[in-house]
């Protein structure tokens, strides 16, 4: 299935490949809105406190975000003269920019009780903020994806890890997936598939502009990139190819 929409493109921890910016800083925030991008993508872990904060990897400086007071880890800094942002910070920045989507991504946490304490803390912050319908989720658990699904019916939740047929996410009640790209390659058929069932297909990362160009024409509905300005260009020009082709008369290549 060919979409009429080009593939909404979303900047992978941000748009951060930029003066001033690093990944999952609110600088890199800032600047995906500055762009015009759909959305921008970022990291969630939860203190043992019960304090999102945004950051990808489960440590900052060898410490387990996870099992670490906020207090402890508050003033550390991410390299662009920032501190480690909060998700309330962060959720705060995003409202400022409402034609932008935040993609949040609740990182997987060490059990299933926890990551119910963390969806309920994530979920409030968003109703404080008032980013409700700017937020759409993303996550590699899929106990956060399924509860989610059952607080945020409405809501768009895609679940990453890449193991589950579309079929079986769809009969789960799965109205997104977000998978690997490679994945999507290998499996060319689930993209057709997820379509049949109603799902919106995302993709990450996909940095190389071949690739890119191959995906959005297999039709993916969003794709996640460290390249957003190279993506989009790419999106418009994809687009214009898929109109094209149907009305070309004479069966003539149309122009790229
Ligand atoms: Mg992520």
């Amino acid at each position: 299935m060919k979409t009429d929409q080009p593939t909404k493109i979303i900047a992978h921890r941000g748009y951060w490949k930029t003066e001033g910016a690093v990944q999952n800083s609110i600088r890199s925030l800032q600047e995906a809105a500055r762009i015009g991008v759909y959305g921008s993508e970022f990291d969630v872990y939860m203190t043992q406190d019960e304090i999102p904060v945004v950051h990808h990897d489960p440590k900052i400086e060898k410490i387990d975000i996870q099992g670490a007071n906020y207090e402890s880890i508050r003033e550390i800094g991410i390299g662009n003269g920032e501190k480690l942002p909060t998700l309330e910070a962060y959720l705060k920045e995003g409202a400022k920019y409402p034609e932008l989507k935040l993609i949040l991504e609740l990182k997987p946490h060490h059990s299933e009780e926890t990551e119910a304490i963390a969806v309920r803390v994530v979920l409030d912050l968003i109703e404080q903020t008032g980013t409700g319908a700017q937020v759409e989720f993303i996550s590699f658990s899929m106990n956060i994806c399924r509860q989610l699904r059952r607080l945020m019916p409405d809501h768009p939740v895609a679940y990453l890890r890449g193991d589950v047929a579309p079929d079986e996410l769809a009969a789960m009640g799965f109205k997104y997936l977000d998978y690997n790209f490679v994945k999507l390659l290998w499996k060319r058929s689930w993209i057709r598939e997820a379509h049949e069932n109603g799902i919106r297909v995302n993709t990450w990362t996909v940095d190389n502009r071949v690739i890119m160009r191959k995906l959005m024409r297999e039709g993916v509905d969003y794709l996640t990139t460290n390249e957003p300005i190279e993506a989009m260009a790419l999106a418009e020009s994809t687009i214009a190819h898929r109109e094209i082709m149907p009305d070309e008369p004479d069966g003539s290549t149309p122009n790229q």
